[in-house]
């Protein structure tokens, strides 16, 4: 089997060059361009041409697209080329991959919904993004789903990886300096590994094209829910107790309200994966194991 990932140095792309690997030949790309056995491949996908391009020529039967425009804040101010990457780029690779009946696996996000209410969000829920970020991913759903081609689009949340930043590293390095952090108390979701990600696309994706049947959409994020408040009380207790020094005394919970930001971010982000479970045969562990073991390695324990 020969399959096309795109993005591959991002949190999820670098864990699907290694969950992928044991599939078949992967064709791995990053923004820049590649000279390779099919000739030289365009992995930009703000570059719509090129991109339609590289997939001509290396034909491949799964494409996984984890590249995406994810600076939310920014999106609210570069509007075109967020939308291009995120809407229009995706529209390329779902027509390209009916062509070739392909099987595109590509991942979306929880920004889909208005982020009201404290009951997880099911598949079937209203959309109505809160920001543009939000409303470029969900426009390339919609794009991918409408030309009809075999698809999997995994919703997601707070995703982390031991690899470049990330909320918790972000909150020991504060802690080693600081004695009182403020943190968002009133966002609740599940902070989501980039190797789960991977992982569970691998199987997924390696089901469906023995049951086509199984194509959709599919929310994917660790059991159980957190707020970034309890998340960073979390990591930081954990530090302690592998006896990190840490000069944080107190971790004072703040409303979103006192954090003002371009884009709006949703207080709703969990999300029910029920029917990914029950779809693909799967067990989702809780958030807690997967932060505990990148804690581990960030730490170097
Ligand atoms: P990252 O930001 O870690 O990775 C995104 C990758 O996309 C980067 O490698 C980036 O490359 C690449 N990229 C950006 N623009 C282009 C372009 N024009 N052409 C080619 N590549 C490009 O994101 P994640 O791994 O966290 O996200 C994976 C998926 O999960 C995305 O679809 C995202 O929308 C979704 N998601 C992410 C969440 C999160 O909290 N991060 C939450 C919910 C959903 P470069 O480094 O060169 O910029």
């Amino acid at each position: 089997m020969k399959i096309l990932l795109l993005g591959k140095n991002g949190q999820v792309g670098w864990e699907l060059q290694r969950s992928l690997s044991v599939l078949g030949e992967v064709v791995a790309l990053d923004r820049h361009t590649l000279s390779t056995a099919y000739g030289d491949l365009s992995g930009d996908l703000s570059d719509l041409t090129g991109l339609r391009e590289t997939i001509r020529r290396v034909q491949p039967q799964v494409i996984v697209n984890a590249a995406a425009y994810t600076a939310v804040d920014k999106a609210e101010t570069d509007r075109e080329l967020a939308r291009t990457v995120n809407a229009l780029a995706s529209q390329v690779l779902a027509e390209e991959a009916l062509q070739l009946d392909a099987l595109l696996v590509h991942y979306s996000t929880d920004y889909v919904f208005d982020g009201t209410g404290t009951t997880a969000w099911k598949e079937t829920d209203k959309v109505a993004p809160g920001n543009y970020y939000g409303a470029t991913k969900l426009e390339g759903e919609q794009l991918i789903t409408a030309t009809g081609c075999k698809h999997l689009i995994f919703r997601t949340s707070w995703v982390y990886a031991a690899r470049g930043n990330n909320f918790a590293k972000t909150m020991l390095r504060l802690a080693k300096d600081r004695t009182s952090l403020n943190v968002i108390a009133d966002q609740i979701g599940a902070p989501t590994g980039a190797d789960l990600l991977a992982d569970i696309a691998t199987a997924a994706l390696q089901q469906t094209l023995v049951r086509p049947e199984l194509c959709g959409i599919y929310h994917l994020a660790p059991a159980g829910e957190v707020s970034w408040h309890a998340y960073a009380e979390f990591a930081i207790n954990f530090a302690r107790i592998q006896g990190e020094p840490l000069a944080v005394e107190t971790i004072n919970p703040i409303p979103t309200t006192e954090y003002p930001t371009p884009a709006q971010r949703p207080l709703n982000s969990r999300l029910n994966t029920e029917k990914l479970r029950r779809n693909f045969s799967l067990h989702l562990p809780d958030w807690q194991s997967g932060v505990t073991r990148m804690l581990m390695e960030v730490l170097n324990k």
